[in-house]
């Protein structure tokens, strides 16, 4: 049998998402999620790769940049669908994604999908917010608010006692 071509063995590796798009690299990473792949006996980014296959050289000194990440719903850098992928400069990208090549939280948690929600900004922008800091977070100013949390609590069993108050000849009607 003859020997695979570079994309044969790309090919292989790559999983369709159906949802999102994304051509998910279901070969080795690097450690940061990024896909690699054996390029003349050595190790190469697959996003990179996939970019060269499909669309073509990527010039000297640009970088791709996963433009529909987070916004168009891209996974982001497992992620090695072509048309998910942009040229762009090196400067560009790095002021423009340096918060995205990120792949922890200031205090070392991993932005993976599970630990990860997306949250627009005072400013208008998109963010990632890591899960774990979140709950942290409200459990500590919990903490020091326990006045409010008692307040807010009250609150709560108020309003849910009067909708129960309500709901209760409705669902009889029903049942009825
Ligand atoms: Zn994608
Ligand atoms: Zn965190």
């Amino acid at each position: 049998m003859a020997k695979k071509t570079l994309k044969e063995r790309f090919d292989a590796k790559v999983k369709v998402n159906g949802e999102s798009g994304c051509w998910i690299w279901a070969g080795s990473s690097d450690g940061a999620d990024y896909g690699r792949i054996s390029l003349n006996g050595k190790p190469a980014q697959a996003s990179r790769v996939a970019y060269t296959l499909y669309r073509g050289a990527i010039p000297e000194g640009q970088v791709l940049d996963h433009h529909l990440y987070p916004e168009g719903g891209c996974i982001g850098p497992a992620c090695v669908n072509p048309s998910h992928l942009l040229l762009t400069t090196r400067s560009e990208n790095s002021s423009r994604n340096a918060w995205k090549r990120k792949t922890k939280c200031p205090q070392g948690h991993p932005y993976s999908v599970e630990n990860t929600k997306i949250e627009r900004t005072a400013k208008g922008t998109l963010a990632r917010r890591c899960k774990t800091c979140s709950s942290k977070y409200i459990r500590q100013w919990q903490l020091r608010n326990p006045e409010k949390v008692k307040q807010y609590r009250a609150n709560t069993k108020l309003r849910k006692a009067g909708k129960q108050v309500r709901s209760v000849p409705a669902r009889n009607t029903k049942a009825a």
